[in-house]
């Protein structure tokens, strides 16, 4: 430390704001923890809020308003061609969705008396952190939470110019490019990608593997895929870019083994890395891995015994309500409660047309680990709900343990799934049968019912 430093003192100084950070300084602060955080950005939101999250899952909302005027033709009723002002949608997004969500977060952080510091934390050692930035200062602590989250991976040799986006700058929309490529067919490819078609773009989807969204049960994806397919001027699986290259009126892209392409830009959407660089962990007992990631244990622990982690610096998988769940395991941990990170069924959802969600066990897990499973599936086709929305493209699967008949897994896709996976979630948590849903009355006509529909199969 040196002299004439300004010196502040608590029980618990939390690293990013983002969800991991903030659930666990508002549990800190209700179980009586004197807290600060401290944020790069001097907001609390992080990533979810304001670059990930939220604004993508408002901008999906109006693709999803496009496409349903789109499809009210169907039966008889035409909108007429749509007018997208940018301006408006923009200042919507940003003040009434993130800007109120904001105004909410930092409304709660006063009310628990928690500050929030601006700078960005490196640590000087296991008790202290140096803040740079507007407000340089020392925290000492007795307790550390590492939630400093993660950042956009990078492809090497790009061109830097702002027509090679990330998702934060794709989340901007500073324009509708004619025709955009997006690298990279997982999360942000095909959420941002839907978005960008629904605004008019002609998108271009280049991914590695030999499938969207890979890991993902193949039969969740197939009516996803469909949906992409008629929706993207085109779609190359097994495929890498080669080369980028700016030219004066756009980009110009080599498609492996495809030739050459013309862009206007490009969405570079290829995973995110933990974010440590700089965090000073040297000094501390704390360890990142060549990948940043932070090893913990199920109580959130480091390796230092002052020094917790959670969200996405702590690796797979990166998603916000995992990250708060940690946080608030944290919290807890440092208040000396007997708390620990043992959820089975971390829902998993892919907010696109139509949505993807899963939980717990899936069959293409239960494969590779060998493990015998028994599937249960209820095709929408034969949905009452479903036929009234016009979608009958859906499916819920359950996957099951063949001996006690306890479900393990649950996987759903179709427009809804989102919200539908929160049962899935439940009965896996709790570790309830097929047979418990079968025998729980679901509304009529709901989607919630292909549930209990894709149960009693097992039992017909
Ligand atoms: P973050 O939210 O990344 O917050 C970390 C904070 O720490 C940031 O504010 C950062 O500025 C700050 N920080 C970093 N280093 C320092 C430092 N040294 N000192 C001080 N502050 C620092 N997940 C979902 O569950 N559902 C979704 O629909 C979803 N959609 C997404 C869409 C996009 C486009 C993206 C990019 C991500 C999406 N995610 C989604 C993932 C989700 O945003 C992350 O899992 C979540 O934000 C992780 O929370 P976190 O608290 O670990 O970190
Ligand atoms: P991702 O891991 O979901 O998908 C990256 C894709 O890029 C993969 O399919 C991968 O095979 C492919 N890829 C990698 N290198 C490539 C290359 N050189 N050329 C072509 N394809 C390549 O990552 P993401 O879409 O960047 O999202 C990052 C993370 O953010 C997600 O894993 C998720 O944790 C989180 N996220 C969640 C949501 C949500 O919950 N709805 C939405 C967006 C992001």
């Amino acid at each position: 430390m040196v002299m004439g430093d300004l010196v502040n003192e608590v029980d618990v100084a939390v690293i990013g704001g983002g969800p991991g950070g903030y659930a666990a300084a508002f549990r800190c602060a209700a179980l009586g923890l004197e807290t600060v955080v401290v944020d790069a950005g001097k907001r609390l939101g992080g990533a979810c809020l304001y670059e990930g999250c939220i604004p993508s899952k408002a901008l999906l909302h109006v693709a999803a308003v496009l496409h349903e005027a789109e499809r009210a033709k169907d039966f008889g009723i035409d909108f007429g061609e749509p007018r997208i002002s940018l301006d408006p949608l923009r200042k919507w997004k940003a003040e009434r969705v993130v800007g109120k969500l904001a105004r909410g977060l930092a409304g709660v952080a006063k009310s628990k008396g928690i500050e929030v510091v601006g700078g960005r934390a490196t640590f000087e050692d296991s008790h202290a952190i140096r803040i740079g930035g507007d407000e340089p200062q020392v925290i000492r602590f007795r307790h550390a939470v590492i939630a400093t989250g993660s950042v956009p991976a990078r492809l090497p040799g790009l061109p830097a110019s702002e027509r090679v986006m990330d998702s934060t700058a794709a989340l901007e929309i500073a324009e509708i490019p004619e025709r955009l490529l997006v690298i990279g067919g997982g999360y942000i490819g095909l959420e941002l990608g839907q978005v960008y078609a629904a605004l008019g773009s002609a998108v271009t989807v280049v991914e590695m593997t030999d499938g969207l969204l890979p890991g993902v049960d193949r039969d969740l994806v197939q009516p996803l895929a469909r949906r992409c397919e008629r929706l993207f001027a085109a779609i190359h699986l097994d495929s890498k870019v080669a080369s980028v290259r700016e030219t004066a009126g756009g980009i110009e892209a080599e498609l492996a083994g495809k030739g050459t392409e013309r862009f206007d830009r490009v969405l570079v959407a290829v995973g995110r890395r933990a974010a440590t660089d700089g965090l000073g962990l040297e000094h501390t007992k704390a360890r990142a891995d060549a990948r940043g990631l932070i090893a913990v244990d199920e109580r959130c622990r480091t390796a230092d015994p002052a020094i917790y982690a959670v969200g996405d610096v702590t690796g797979e998988p990166m998603l916000a309500h995992r990250a708060s769940r940690q946080g608030k395991v944290a919290a807890e941990v440092i208040a000396g409660r007997p708390a620990a990170f043992d959820s089975v069924a971390v829902p998993a959802v892919v907010f696109t047309d139509p949505e993807v969600a899963w939980c717990g066990l899936t069959e293409a897990q239960a494969q590779r680990d060998g493990r015998a499973v028994k599937i249960a599936k209820f095709q929408w086709a034969a949905s009452g709900r479903a036929t009234t929305l016009g979608r009958s493209d859906g499916l819920t699967k359950l996957v099951v343990d063949p001996e006690s008949g306890r479900l393990l897994g649950v996987g759903i896709v179709g427009p809804g799934a989102g919200e539908l996976i929160a049962e899935g979630a439940l009965a896996v948590e709790a570790a309830l049968l097929a047979e418990d849903l079968a025998l729980t009355i679901h509304a009529h006509p709901t989607l919630s019912e292909s549930l209990m529909e894709a149960a009693e199969s097992l039992f017909t």
